[in-house]
Order: C-alpha cells, then sequence, then structure tokens
C-alpha cells in the first residue's frame, strides 16, 4: 500500500512534473552577515555560541551534536519568517527544534530556530478541537484537553513536540483504534523556504497540507496546527514487566495476542535491560525484563479475556493493567523523560511469524548478550493500515509491526551500533526495508528516503523546489530532489 500523492487529490496537480533538472537554483543575492540586524527585526531572543539563550540547541537526546551558527528562540510566526528570509539572503540554512527527541546533527553552516515559546494551546470543547502553537509539548494539550473528556492523539512519551510528531506521522498508544494521528489534523500553519507564511488545510495549499503531515521539516518551519480531539475520557491500559527468563514465553504469547486483537486494541512489547538506579522499582532495575504494553477502548471484560492467556504463560513481576484516565496515557510506555544519550535504529516489519519471535529472543533475550536498553515492537494495523479522509504524505500504512533498537551510546557508540545492527538483522527475512519518519531520526538522505514510497518522495521533493527554491531547509530529515550549494 502506498500514500495518495497530491495528483491523486487534486487533478490540477498533475499537469505538474517535478523538477528533474540538475541545475542549481540561483540564490538570493548575499548581503554581509549581521546577527544585530537580524536582532533588530525580532520579538524573540537570538543567541550566539556562549550567550545566554544559546543552550536550547541541547537536544534531548545528548548524543547527537547541534552546534548550530546561532539559536533564535522565535517569539512569534513573525520571528520565524524573518530568520528565513535573512538565512536566505546570507546562505546560511535554517533547522528547527524544539525538544530534540528527534534531533539530528547540525552544524555552524545553519540557524536554528527554536520554537519553544510558540506554547499557545486552546481548546474549542463544542467543536472537539484545540488549536495547538508548534511549540507546545504533548503534555501541555493533554493538561488542556483531558479535563473536559477530550482526547488529544499523543505519541509514548507526552514531553515530545506537537509538530516534530505529526509531521512525522505519529503513532500513538492507541494508534490502531484512532489511526496515524496526522491523519486527525485540521490545519497546519507554516514558514516555507521563501520566508512566508501560509496556512495549509484540506482546501487552501492543498499539497502542503498533504506534504507536511510525513514530511517533516521538508516544507517549511511549522507554526501552529488545528487538531481533532476524540471524546475518550477513559480507557483500560497498562504495562505488565515479566522476568526476562519467560522471554520466549511471553513473547510468543503476545504475538498469538497480536493475531487475536481487535482494533479496539493497541499494544507494544519491550525487552528491556534498564539501568540499576536506586528510583526504579527493584524488579525491573539492572536486569533484563520483558514489557507488554496494552491499550483497549471496548468493553474492559473484553480485554480481560484477550490478556488471559498471555498472564498464563508467565506470572508478571510488576504492572498491570486496568481502567485509566486518558491523561495517564503516558504511563502506558513510561518512557524516559530526563535527557539522555540515545542510538535509535528501526525496522518495519511484513509479518511476525513464530519463527521471527524465535529469532528475536535469540537476538535480544536471555544470554544473547544484547547492549540494547531497549528493543521495542509495536504492533500496528487496525485503523493505521487504513487510507484516511485527508490524505497525506505519511507512508507504509501496510507495515504489521515496528522494531526499535535503542542503546546508550556509552562508553562504546560503535559498539551500541553494530549490536543494534545486529538485533535488527535477524529480523531480515520479515523486514519490508522501510522505516518512518519518526523512528531512528537520521540527516542521511538514503535513510530519509526509506520513509516513502517513490511517487510520494517524487512529490516532496518537487514541493520542495517549489516552496524552498534557494534550498534555506535544507537542513537535517528533509527530502530534496536537487544539490544546492546554498
Ligand atoms: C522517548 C521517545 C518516545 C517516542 N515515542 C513516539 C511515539 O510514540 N510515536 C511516534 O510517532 N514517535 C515517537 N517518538 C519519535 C518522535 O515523535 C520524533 O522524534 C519527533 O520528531 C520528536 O519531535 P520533537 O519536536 O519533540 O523533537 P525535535 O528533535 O525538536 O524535532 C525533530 C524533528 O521534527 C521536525 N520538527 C520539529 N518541529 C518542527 C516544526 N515546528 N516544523 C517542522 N518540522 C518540525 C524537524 O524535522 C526536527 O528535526 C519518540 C521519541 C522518543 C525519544
Amino acid at each position: 500500500m502506498t500514500s495518495t500523492t497530491p495528483s491523486q487529490e487534486d487533478p490540477a496537480m498533475t499537469a505538474q512534473t517535478p523538477a528533474t533538472t540538475d541545475a542549481p537554483s540561483v540564490p538570493a543575492a548575499r548581503t554581509p552577515l549581521s546577527w544585530d540586524a537580524l536582532r533588530g527585526r525580532l520579538t524573540g531572543r537570538l543567541a550566539l555560541p556562549g550567550q545566554p539563550g544559546y543552550e536550547l540547541a541541547i537536544p534531548w537526546n545528548v548524543a547527537v551534536p547541534v552546534q548550530p551558527q546561532a539559536v533564535v528562540a522565535a517569539a512569534d510566526a513573525e520571528d520565524v519568517a524573518a530568520v528565513v528570509r535573512f538565512a536566505r539572503s546570507h546562505g546560511l540554512t535554517v533547522a528547527v527544534q524544539r525538544t530534540g527527541h528527534g534531533a539530528v546533527p547540525l552544524d555552524a553552516s545553519s540557524v536554528m530556530v527554536h520554537t519553544g515559546a510558540l506554547d499557545e494551546v486552546s481548546v474549542d470543547v463544542e467543536g472537539r478541537w484545540a488549536r495547538v502553537g508548534a511549540g507546545a509539548t504533548w503534555q501541555q494539550v493533554l493538561d488542556a484537553a483531558t479535563p473536559h473528556g477530550l482526547a488529544p492523539l499523543c505519541g509514548s512519551a507526552p514531553g515530545i513536540g506537537v509538530a516534530g510528531f505529526l509531521t512525522g506521522g505519529g503513532l500513538g498508544p492507541i494508534a490502531r483504534s484512532v489511526g496515524v494521528s496526522s491523519d486527525h489534523v485540521r490545519a497546519v500553519e507554516v514558514v516555507t523556504g521563501e520566508g512566508r507564511l501560509r496556512r495549509a488545510t484540506p482546501t487552501e495549499h492543498r499539497e502542503l497540507f498533504w506534504g507536511l503531515r510525513g514530511g517533516k521539516g521538508t516544507l517549511g518551519v511549522v507554526t501552529a496546527v488545528e487538531i481533532d480531539l476524540l471524546p475518550i475520557a477513559e480507557l483500560v491500559g497498562g504495562c505488565l514487566w515479566f522476568d526476562g527468563a519467560d522471554a520466549a514465553a511471553v513473547t510468543e504469547a503476545w504475538r498469538r495476542l497480536c493475531e487475536a486483537l481487535p482494533e479496539e486494541g493497541t499494544t507494544s512489547l519491550a525487552f528491556a535491560q534498564l539501568p540499576p538506579l536506586p528510583q526504579l522499582p527493584p524488579q525491573i532495575a539492572g536486569r533484563l525484563t520483558v514489557a507488554v504494553r496494552f491499550a483497549w477502548l471496548g468493553e474492559p471484560a473484553h480485554a480481560e479475556e484477550l490478556l488471559a492467556p498471555l498472564l498464563a504463560a508467565a506470572t508478571p513481576v510488576l504492572g498491570g493493567v486496568g481502567p485509566m484516565p486518558y491523561s495517564a496515557i503516558g504511563s502506558i510506555h513510561a518512557d524516559p523523560v530526563d535527557p539522555m544519550p540515545v542510538h535509535e535504529q528501526v525496522s518495519l516489519l511484513r509479518e511476525l511469524p513464530a519463527e521471527a519471535v524465535s529469532a528475536l529472543v535469540a537476538a535480544a533475550g536471555p544470554g544473547s548478550g544484547s547492549l540494547q536498553t531497549i528493543v521495542e515492537v509495536r504492533h500496528l494495523g487496525g485503523a493505521v493500515a487504513r487510507e484516511p479522509q485527508r490524505r497525506s504524505a505519511f507512508c507504509h500504512r501496510d507495515t504489521a509491526f515496528t522494531v526499535l533498537a535503542i542503546g546508550v551510546p556509552v562508553p562504546d557508540p560503535g559498539a551500541v551500533a553494530a549490536d543494534a545492527s545486529r538485533v535488527l538483522a535477524s529480523l531480515a527475512p520479515w523486514t519490508t526495508g522501510a522505516r518512518f519518519p519518526n523512528f531512528g531520526a537520521s540527516a542521511d538522505p538514503a535513510e530519509v528516503a526509506r520513509a516513502y514510497d517513490p511517487e510520494t518522495l517524487r512529490w516532496l521533493g518537487m514541493l520542495a523546489e517549489q516552496y524552498d527554491p534557494a534550498g534555506v531547509l535544507r537542513v537535517g530529515a528533509v527530502v530534496r530532489t536537487q544539490a544546492h550549494t546554498g
């Protein structure tokens, strides 16, 4: 299955063809670099290395070198536009960061827009939607919406930025029931590469609306989004932790649970080797465990029936599944909150037969010598697999499972990376060769391309040439079809 491209959405666009010439676009005339000149146009603060405010560049994933020439804490959309225009006239590129959960390496050729101050959140309770600034985190939207019994479709970690998550599609703890989170976006406001603020909806700038949902930062710096809120006040959810010694039995029982799971349920499994920290429960600290995460929007009794075979396969050492408020959705995965160094590598699977479970247990289970802190398998399908009404550039909807190898790359980053490759290679017979835009952040064009089918890649590249002819946004995980020198 592929994504639906703008040409299928809008017959008028079929007349256009992607720019395939290798001729570089003409850079704008350059003016001498004066940061004070830019400062004078900003409401927000500009910081150079060593100045107060530059520390905003430090990403959540502290393993990634993020060293832009300047950091602008944008106070409003006009600030973002001013930075893009300034960068364009000085041959610089523009990067965007909120939390740094998906950080990619940045050097002094770029100026960073930090969106943290764009954090408005307003909820229309009657209309069941919210307007959210690009710098809000999901926790801020949860805090504003859940008191009204309304659910924003966040990911597993509420500390993630709304715009970064949604531009990559977004697969949350109830994804199989509600679909990809970006399918529930109503409007996106964005500063494109010419430094213009535009509003993209299903009826305005439809091609941008298509490409901004899945295309990450390719088509601009998002300044605000309008999203659906779903009437979900409660769910059945939680996490069951099992001893590592039970890994084979638990993983096979979980595979069967996935086979039987109706669309009301979403689940993932993680082989965890958490550090021996005193703040962690002793049952899961400093040893191999297997965590089964479960979220259920149907009848509670049905959830119990579904989980019974898993609980018969082994006895949990910690955790439980039961009724919970949607506001506690982040507790299902209980992802780490504080900044840390992370190496992340991802594979997508077309299926998970019993042989794949055996291969995974051998590669990451007891006695495997795995160096990964987490090896996580998320079950997809259900609503994720359906083409939504609001079509987008998010691809590979027919993926059955994602596999993420997450390691702490110290003291030997090379060994952790090689080990992640080894773990994922054990599942090679069942992998599709693709990836999703949100997992395993990378600026390598070949890696970025794996997130899209060829037609989507072609359209994203074409739209990037159209909306950013000078290549100002050519930084990080972006799709481009032409070489630019700036
Ligand atoms: C612990 C953890 C849990 C996660 N759980 C999930 C999950 O459940 N589901 C899921 O889908 N993903 C998940 N992710 C991945 C996460 O969604 C991506 O890393 C996402 O990019 C983070 O967005 P951010 O703005 O917080 O991060 P940042 O590192 O600040 O941004 C990452 C990238 O997002 C893009 N971006 C950010 N802001 C903007 C903007 N305003 N305009 C345009 N582009 C922008 C840019 O390409 C930027 O380089 C998880 C990651 C971590 C580390």
